[in-house]
């Protein structure tokens, strides 16, 4: 049965009970969505309309279709592809399997380059169409596999993830091996970073963008960079050494699976993350 949550700011948007908490919700709309409880609510109603389509790429990304409204609303256009700086797009359809993470696009002349996988629905499939198919998935790990096979399939897209975590994904044709960076083209490197599981791997584009999976992200709620030491799946000494050895790469952005994407000055960005590790070691 579909109820209302009963935290939920009064008014026509709502989240109910069937939240399963995976943040994406209040990752999209941070400060509007937040959580409360193990599940998330509408803190207050969306005023502007900047604020309405935060709600919809809510809506649309949940999982669990449980952001929802009491009266139609039109589905606004530009929830999804979600432009997040030049080059980079939060593709939104979130997919269950991977406990709601997000996925990115990374649109480049040679081939464009999809992280992680959302779920299989023609609202992804169409707009990637339009910017040219996807030429490689790069699966950050064995969590966030999403509907990648099928993004494949249909794309004729190479597979990589690391080896550790391969089982996840049998159908991935490229297989990252070892703990040292490895370069996929001249832009963009595979860096092993076990510590949530055994095979996460974080991609760096144009030592500018980081796709952390969910090793690393920006937390809205304490607006500094967060790492999690309870959903560390496979060992958080190794997490926090995957981490400090991030400081020797230069990065602007972080882009995470769970947990929220946020741009600093490089210098700022590695200060944040040494200051992160000095709290959690
Ligand atoms: S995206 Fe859906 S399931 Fe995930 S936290 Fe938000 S409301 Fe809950």
């Amino acid at each position: 049965m579909i109820e209302r949550h009963a935290l939920s700011a009064p008014g026509n948007w709502y989240i109910d009970t069937r939240c399963i908490d995976c943040s994406a919700a209040c990752t999209l709309a941070p400060g509007l969505i937040v959580a409360r409880g193990g599940q998330s609510v509408f803190a207050r109603q969306p005023l502007t309309a900047e604020e309405r389509l935060q709600a919809w790429r809510a809506r649309l990304a949940c999982p669990t279709a449980s952001v929802r409204t009491e009266c139609h609303e039109d589905v606004p256009t530009g929830a999804f592809p979600e432009p997040m700086t030049e080059g980079v797009d939060r593709l939104g359809y979130n997919a269950r399997s991977s406990y709601g993470a997000h996925a990115f696009l990374i649109r480049r002349p040679a081939g464009n380059l999809m992280v992680d996988a959302p779920r299989w629905t023609p609202a992804v499939v169409r707009p990637l169409e339009n910017r040219g198919g996807v030429s490689d998935v790069l699966l950050t790990h064995r969590d966030d596999v999403g509907d990648a096979e099928r993004y494949a399939r249909h794309f004729g897209a190479r597979v990589w993830i690391h080896e550790a975590d391969r089982d996840a994904a049998p159908f991935a044709d490229h297989v990252i091996c070892g703990a040292e960076p490895v370069g996929i083209t001249e832009e963009l490197l595979a860096i092993p970073v076990p510590g949530h599981t055994a095979g996460s791997v974080v991609y760096l584009c144009d030592e500018r963008f980081l796709f952390t999976g969910d090793s690393l992200a920006w937390s809205f709620e304490h607006n500094d960079l967060t790492a999690w030491r309870e959903v560390c799946w496979w060992s958080w000494p190794d997490q926090l050494r995957s981490l400090r050895r991030l400081l020797s790469h230069r990065f602007e952005w972080v882009f995470a699976g769970h947990g929220g994407s946020h741009c600093l000055p490089f210098r700022e960005m590695r200060a944040r993350l040494a200051a992160l590790l000095e709290r959690l070691e």
